[in-house]
């Protein structure tokens, strides 16, 4: 199973490639990375006829991450303690952001859980629209396949801490730091990769203080909170209708649009409001984006 599903990536990365180079996109740099297959992910890839495993690894010096496309999600193969361990660099190189107009990022925080985060993946598969998943460790351990489907179907995934717990996070940089490498250490250990970008629980507004920023950037963490929030964690029962009236409102102004959404379990109208926001945003003239250390911060 894993070297027939290899095989398929290796010719769908050629021909990816060969399209970028003539579309004059040399100087991001593409690497294609046979992902492990396990059975349920194949079964979910190969259901979907999804073929394309591929996204941008991090070299060792960190020194091939310009210019990313908007639709490629970005890992690093190396753990920071892994980095700090065989003296690798662990601050990012500057990265210019993307100059994006009209991109939506569809955002997914605090699962990913076992019931409304396939829901929303079986929607993203139909309309093959990209998202982020902004998960927690916690949630990661408990539902290791699920994690797997959203990153070989070709979604963004980001660091939310390990459990969400404010107290932990946030009396000072180095509790929040310890909680983000224990979470990446979760994601890795799953995945084979871990993520630069993270979303503070809450939203770093509030809750970071000036000594955060110097941390996340000698760490080589990217933060970004959002510009539309859907409120489908506001307090109460929210409609799927309600949600999407809220992002309705909230895109007549924006240039690019950092969307907060739910994937736990109980946030029922996310998933049934969000083929009514997919829509919503085409028609708006948005097209889509996964989140990355170069995405634009709002
Ligand atoms: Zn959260």
């Amino acid at each position: 199973m894993t070297g027939f599903m290899d095989g398929k990536v290796f010719r769908v990365g050629v021909l990816a490639v060969c399209s970028l180079l003539a579309m004059g996109a040399a100087a991001w740099e593409y690497r294609f990375v046979p992902v492990e297959v396990t059975s349920a992910s194949a079964e979910a890839g190969e259901a979907s006829g999804q073929e394309a495993r591929w996204y941008v690894l991090a070299d060792d010096g960190l020194d091939n991450l310009r210019l990313p496309d908007v639709r490629t999600p970005v890992f690093d193969s190396r753990t920071l303690s892994e980095r700090r361990q065989l003296g690798l660099p662990t601050q990012l190189p500057p990265i210019a952001e993307a100059h994006t107009d009209h991109v939506a990022y569809l955002t997914f925080d605090d699962g990913p859980d076992e019931k409304n985060t396939p829901v929303i993946l079986d929607i993203l598969k139909t309309y093959g629209v990209p998202a982020t998943f902004y998960v927690t460790g916690k949630m990661a351990q408990k539902n290791p396949e699920v994690l797997r489907r959203i990153f070989a179907e070709h979604h963004a995934i980001g660091n939310h801490s390990y459990d969400h717990v404010y107290k932990n996070l946030y009396p000072n940089p180095q509790n929040f730091l310890a909680e983000m490498e224990k979470t990446d250490e979760i994601i890795y250990g799953i995945l084979g990769v871990r993520p630069f970008i993270l979303r503070a629980p809450g939203g770093s507004w509030g809750m970071f203080t000036p000594a955060y920023g110097p941390m996340l950037v000698e760490n080589g963490y990217v933060e970004h909170d959002w510009n539309v929030s859907s409120q489908d964690a506001a307090g109460g029962k929210r409609s799927a209708a309600e949600l999407v009236a809220n992002v309705d409102a909230q895109t007549d102004r924006v240039k690019n649009a950092i969307i907060l959404m739910h994937s736990t379990t109980g946030k029922d109208s996310t998933a049934a409001a969000l083929p009514a926001i997919i829509e919503l945003l085409v028609r708006k003239g948005f097209t889509f984006g996964v989140m990355s250390p170069a995405t634009p911060h709002p």
